[in-house]
């Protein structure tokens, strides 16, 4: 029996690194369902090749366009619909058992949720997931007994290292350190998009690399390893390690450190998750580390990197700061992209957002999402003002 999987994100970076390694064990996978936002081209060629019996682009538009595409390479029989709606309808489908939730930011959390709440085994990239909502959303994982299987590199390597979980003295996130790590502080300010995204070991997504680039997604991670292993922000510790071959390491109370080594290429735990508790070959070359002479480590420096401290805080502040964090930075990051807000700039938005909104902890879905629009407006707001002061 095969096992049919539903890539939400199929297009983007982890979406098409999940398909490679699906291709290399047919006998095992069905690729059921892919969802994409906008890029109807690739959507059409991964279409070709992986035969999937439903598609769900979020726009519209997109959706008509490739019917018209799908149609004209004999391939009609695959269905494609459109909207948030359609994109949880095919997390739930039948014939799905397993998703890959790999949609970037806030926009991947309601599908997610209804993979889980259908009781689908879930792969989870989508860490912006368990930042805005991570509370209510383990709470349903327990409740639905699904696998939550982790994704991000770090996480799975703290996965392979954790074993049970008994006397963790506290684990270790490894960061590259991004672009910028040793670049003068002065010159961050006239950094480019494009220099921003071109991360010294990864190939990813332009909201995960600018992520990198300001230290957010270590942070955005710390607040992941809390919610997955179930650890409080005492016990997560950050490491640069520039050459990201150790993916992360778990320190237990008698001094043992374990650590998960490899080339960075996310087929790797792509491939752990999707044959775990078994290993399936990925496509990724031996580690050569002879080859490796320096493998080298150091303190994040937080002025540096200011958005890894505002996670950290907002982590122990609790309550529904994370989702502030969460839907602030999306809309930072954003501007940096469209060239509207300077990099250097992110953080104050993200930290001004923080300082005026601090709503009391959500108690349910609709309070979580209430948050996150709330949060989207005052970042918004200080979007404005900056520009305004930039143009006075
Ligand atoms: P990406 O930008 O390459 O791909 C994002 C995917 O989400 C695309 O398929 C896109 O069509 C879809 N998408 C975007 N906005 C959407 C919307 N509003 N509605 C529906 N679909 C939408 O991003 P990525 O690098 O593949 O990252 C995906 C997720 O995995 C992120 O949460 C990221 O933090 C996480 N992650 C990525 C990597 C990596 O190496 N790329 C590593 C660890 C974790
Ligand atoms: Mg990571």
């Amino acid at each position: 029996m095969t096992r049919g999987i539903c890539i939400l994100g199929a297009t983007g970076s982890i979406g098409k690194s999940t398909l490679d390694v699906l291709s290399r064990h047919s006998d095992a996978f069905r690729v059921v369902a892919l969802t994409g936002n906008h890029r109807v081209a690739e959507m059409l060629a991964l279409c070709k090749i992986h035969q999937p019996e439903q598609v769900v682009m979020a726009a519209a538009d997109a959706a008509q366009q490739l019917r018209v595409l799908l149609r004209d390479a004999g391939l009609k029989q695959i269905n494609v619909e459109s909207g948030p709606e359609a994109l949880a309808d095919v997390a739930r489908m039948d014939g799905v058992d397993e998703v890959m939730a790999a949609i970037v930011g806030a926009a991947g959390l309601l599908p997610t949720l209804a993979a889980v709440e259908a009781g689908k085994k879930v792969y989870l990239a989508n860490k912006e997931c368990l930042v805005m909502a991570g509370k209510l959303f383990m709470d349903r994982v327990r409740a639905c007994q699904v696998t939550l299987l982790p994704i991000d590199s770090e996480h799975n390597a703290v996965f392979q290292c954790f074993a049970d979980g008994r006397g963790v003295r506290r684990i270790l996130l490894t960061a590259s350190g991004g672009p910028f790590r040793t670049w003068p502080l002065e010159r961050l300010a006239g950094v480019t998009p494009d220099q921003a995204c071109a991360h010294p070991n990864w190939v990813m997504g332009r909201k995960i690399s600018v992520d990198s680039a300001t230290m957010m997604n270590k942070g955005l991670e710390v607040i992941e390893a809390h919610w997955l292993f179930n650890l409080p922000a005492e016990q997560i510790d950050v490491l640069i390690h520039p050459q990201s071959i150790i993916h992360s390491m778990v320190e237990y109370v008698d001094g043992s450190v374990l650590a998960q080594l490899g080339n960075p290429d996310m087929r790797t735990p792509i491939a752990h998750a999707l044959a775990y508790p078994e290993r399936i070959e990925s496509g990724v070359s031996s580690l050569d580390l002879a080859k490796t002479t320096d493998l080298q480590f150091e303190a994040p420096d937080l002025q540096r990197f200011p958005c890894l401290a505002l996670a950290f805080s907002a982590l122990k502040a609790g309550g529904a700061a994370a989702t502030v964090l969460n839907a602030a930075n999306e809309v930072a990051v954003q501007a940096f992209l469209d060239e509207a807000l300077p990099f250097a700039r992110i953080a104050a938005v993200v930290e001004n957002t923080l300082a005026e909104l601090q709503p009391a902890t959500p108690d349910e879905l609709d309070a979580v999402l209430a948050i996150d629009q709330q949060a989207r407006v005052i970042a918004g707001k200080h979007l404005r003002r900056y520009a305004e002061s930039a143009l006075a």
